[in-house]
């Protein structure tokens, strides 16, 4: 028997919402409040008093205990801290209650969070504060009470944002500001907020639990440190989109029955590339509540996983020798009016206001791919970008052939006069309808690709927040979009100006368009040609903060002051040395207590069995050969494992961040193939009942 959920009636149950909100708050309040989102105004203390009030009363029709403040401090994950509604009295009774105070500001000893320096542990003041453009919610967690997560921004006693919520709410407003320059160049008056919108595509492997409990590795950092391939991989195709096995679909179904009641629109499930990988992406929504949602979706991801003895791997890189997962970052922005200002419409050479913007999304593409770089750095997204992986790491845009060939002709003609027409399909199927297709193919290759009416940003790593690549994209782009407007504004006559713009400006960035295989060793090549940035490691990509056009860029538009870029250049060494060593203590220790005993302990049974051959005068020669190969891969482990703990004592001894990350990086990170190789050849050699922890073929292929 299948399992039936009524949909619309369990969508957002759990979210205090809009219609909720209308719903329960007097007219006057909610009228209010309305205001407050809409045109930004501060919240009366009356009116979050009130909501403060209704927002308990709901949370304890729905069984809620406790609130927290949810917040998302510069660690990828987010964070709370609960407290009870009680509220004792006079007389010794409880009363249950939730203030207008409690609901704005929240005061949490946040010393232990990553700072970058900001605040030293004595000043351990930081604060939480409501964002009310992020709908308050209920978890839910069987076999224990409710609590009600109101979104929150973390601050530090002195303003500064200790959080990924902050800035990037602080970019959706800088692109909403320059963006809005330009409709009104347009003639658009009737536009009041241009709003970005993303919708992540989220990847993820799921592993058996009692497997994985086996593996330090995976506990530990997430990923395998060792591990030979197994005898299949994905080379036959036979995984992408294949029929979802039932227990990945129970899953799945308990997975979207959670989402769904909070609110979360999720649409799309399937089978990825590799075996044990799965895909969801939910509808796209404002920035803002994408990010809290993508949040929302790992970590429910990985709780509801163990409910079904799963692991849910968010790493980017959980298995050597097959994909990695990442995120998509389809983006795009839109008046409040609902123009998608992405949308090229069936002639994009005659939409003036479209290709304006197109080419400010060039220009900002070109002029800070470091920054969108910096944006998808992570230890785990080393792997992937730039390693034997795609997307690559250099920053490029497909643009495919219709916008392509407006382009040219704006550049070579200097006026685009004609677009490209999608033709029909024919199957030759009679039986299928002839259809319409698109004007222009897809390439998967690109790390940012034009998809129609939205760019897709295919960089970012499976366990990041989207909110860096977000802060990212709406800043540059707010920034050459307030060029644009500089130099429109003050034209005198606006034709010309425009054409000469937006011409100029295709011209000056077109070698950041790339149509062709990103994959490929032919476009490393090419892109050096062009002089586009290559940048390989998370410890580089970490520096761009620091980079003087950055800062500029940032403070220029409200996003980051230089302090916040300073403290999170020196939170991204600190985590990335955090990662490395943990990767190496793990692997030292597997290493030491497990794989080495284990072959030893083979070594000398092969060896017993030697002797006992020679006793009765029979062939020892096979055992021989074996235990020899077995000696030799041995050695060097064991030499590989004593070198990687000197280099990584030697890297935590290290005090500067920068130069501690790159000690991890140089000596440690570079050292640990000496250790898997030998590892993963003795894997091969030693039978399976002795080898010490499960293998690939027990992790990717048992659920
Ligand atoms: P795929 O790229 O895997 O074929 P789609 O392109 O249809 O899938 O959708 C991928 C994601 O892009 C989904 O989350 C979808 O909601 C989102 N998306 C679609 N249109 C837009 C848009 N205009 N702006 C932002 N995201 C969008
Ligand atoms: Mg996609």
């Amino acid at each position: 028997m299948s399992v039936k959920i009524n949909v619309p009636e369990i969508y957002a149950s759990n979210v205090f919402d809009d219609a909720t909100m209308k719903q329960r708050l007097p007219k006057k309040i909610y009228a209010e409040f309305r205001q407050t989102l809409m045109q930004g105004k501060d919240l009366e203390p009356h009116v979050a008093e009130i909501i403060a009030h209704e927002m308990k009363e709901w949370a304890l029709e729905k069984g809620a205990t406790h609130y927290t403040h949810w917040f998302q401090p510069l660690t990828n994950i987010t964070a709370e801290k609960h407290d009870a509604f009680i509220n004792p009295q006079n007389d010794g009774t409880l009363l249950l209650s939730f203030s207008g105070k409690e609901l704005i500001k929240g005061e949490p000893d946040g010393s232990s969070f990553p700072s970058g320096g900001i605040r030293a542990t004595c000043e351990a003041r930081g604060y939480t504060a409501w964002d009310c453009t992020s709908p308050a919610f209920i978890r839910e967690t069987p076999g224990s009470t409710a609590v009600l997560c109101i979104p929150t921004i973390f601050c530090s006693y002195t303003g500064e944002a200790l959080d990924k919520k902050t800035p990037l709410l602080r970019s959706m407003e800088a692109i909403n500001k320059q963006a809005l320059r330009i409709v009104r160049l347009f003639g658009d008056t009737e536009t009041s907020k241009i709003i970005t919108s993303v919708g992540p595509e989220q990847e993820y492997f799921l592993v058996d639990k009692p497997t994985y409990d086996q593996r330090e590795d995976l506990i530990f950092t997430g990923r395998t440190l060792f591990g030979a391939p197994a005898p299949k991989g994905q080379e036959l195709d036979d995984h992408y989109f294949g029929v979802i096995k039932e227990r990945v679909l129970d899953y799945m179904t308990e997975l979207n029955e959670e989402l769904w009641k909070l609110g979360i629109r999720s649409k799309t499930q399937h089978n990825e590339v590799a075996p044990g990988q799965h895909e969801l992406a939910p509808i796209y929504d404002t920035t803002n509540v994408a990010t809290d949602h993508n949040q929302l979706i790992m970590d429910l991801m990985k709780k509801v996983a163990l409910r079904h003895n799963l692991v849910c791997l968010l790493h980017e890189k959980p298995f050597a020798g097959i994909n990695g997962s990442g995120k998509h970052n389809n983006w795009s922005l839109s008046t409040d009016t609902g123009v998608n200002l992405l949308d090229p419409g069936d002639t994009p050479h005659a939409n003036k206001q479209f290709l304006l913007v197109l080419a400010a999304v060039l220009k900002a593409v070109n002029e800070y791919a470091p920054i969108l770089r910096n944006s998808a750095a992570n230890p785990g997204n080393d792997h992937r970008l730039g390693a034997n992986e795609a997307p690559p790491a250099i920053i490029s845009v497909f643009l495919g052939d219709q916008l392509n060939d407006v382009l040219k002709q704006l550049c070579e003609v200097g006026e685009a006069t004609r677009s490209l027409e999608g033709s029909t399909l024919d199957t030759g199927v009679s039986t299928v309808p002839v259809f319409d297709k698109d004007a222009t193919d897809r390439n998967r290759t690109s790390p940012f690709a034009f998809t129609g009416n939205k760019f897709e940003f295919r960089m970012v790593g499976s366990s990041a927040s989207v909110a860096d690549a977000n802060i990212a994209l709406n800043t540059i782009v707010a920034e050459t979009l307030s060029q644009a407007a500089d130099i429109l504004e003050a034209a005198d006559d606006f034709e010309d100006a425009f054409h000469d713009l937006v011409k100029r400006w295709v011209i000056e960035n077109k070698q950041v368009i790339f149509n062709g295989d990103g994959y490929s060793k032919a476009w490393v090549e090419e892109a050096a040609r062009r002089g586009l940035p290559n940048i390989d490691n998370t410890v580089d990509a970490t520096s761009v903060l620091s980079d003087p056009k950055t800062i500029e860029v940032f403070e220029k538009h409200g996003v980051y002051t230089r302090v916040e870029l300073l403290a999170r250049e020196e939170v991204g060494y600190e985590n990335y040395s955090k990662a490395i060593n943990i990767e190496s203590r793990t692997m030292i220790d597997m290493a030491r207590k497990q794989i080495i005993p284990a072959v030893i302990e083979a070594s000398s049974e092969i060896a017993q069995g030697i002797v006992s051959l020679k006793a009765v005068g029979m062939d020892s020669s096979v055992s021989e050969s074996i235990l020899s190969k077995i000696t030799e891969h041995l050695k060097a482990l064991y030499a590989a494992v004593e070198q990687l703990e000197k280099a990584t004592d030697a890297a935590v001894a290290i005090e500067d961040p920068k130069a501690q990350a790159m000690a991890f990086r140089d000596h440690v990170f570079s050292a640990f193939p000496a250790v898997r190789e030998p590892a993963d050849q003795l894997e091969l050699l030693v039978s399976k009942k002795k080898w010490p922890f499960p293998t690939y073929s027990d992790l990717l292929f048992n659920v």
